[in-house]
């Protein structure tokens, strides 16, 4: 827990919002500001600020990420029309909030390579 990381509040409730999905090592909520008709954010409860900071002893969580991502497409029938995994990985990629997260989007057609 980062005392000053957005991520850490809506992890542990202190800053409200609705979870579509939660585990004791991941929840998952919808982007506040959605860039695909499904934009959602899946999240680790442990701070880490990016994927730089992930070890080997993050691998399984890291393979929980896939099989959530998978099973929320699936829910929303993006498994019929495509969706991305996306982690922006600095500031220079685009990343904003440095609490690692994964973006699933899908429900129109993406373009490659994005901006
Ligand atoms: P990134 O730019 O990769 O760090 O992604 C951060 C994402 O968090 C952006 O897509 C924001 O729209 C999203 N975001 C920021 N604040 C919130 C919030 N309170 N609830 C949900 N999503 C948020
Ligand atoms: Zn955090």
């Amino acid at each position: 827990m980062s005392s000053d990381c957005l991520f850490c509040k809506i992890g542990d409730g202190s800053i409200p919002s609705e979870k579509i999905y939660e585990s004791d090592t991941l929840f998952a909520i919808n982007d506040i500001n959605p860039q695909a008709p499904t934009h959602i954010l899946i999240i680790p409860r442990v701070h880490q600020t990016s994927l730089l900071d992930v070890e080997k002893s993050d691998h399984e969580m890291m393979g929980s990420v896939i099989t959530v991502a998978n099973q929320l497409a699936k829910e929303r029938g993006l498994d019929k029309t495509g969706y991305r995994l996306v982690v922006n990985c600095g500031e220079g990629a685009g990343q904003s909030v440095l609490h690692i997260h994964y973006h699933i989007l899908g429900g129109r057609p993406l373009k490659w390579p994005p901006g």
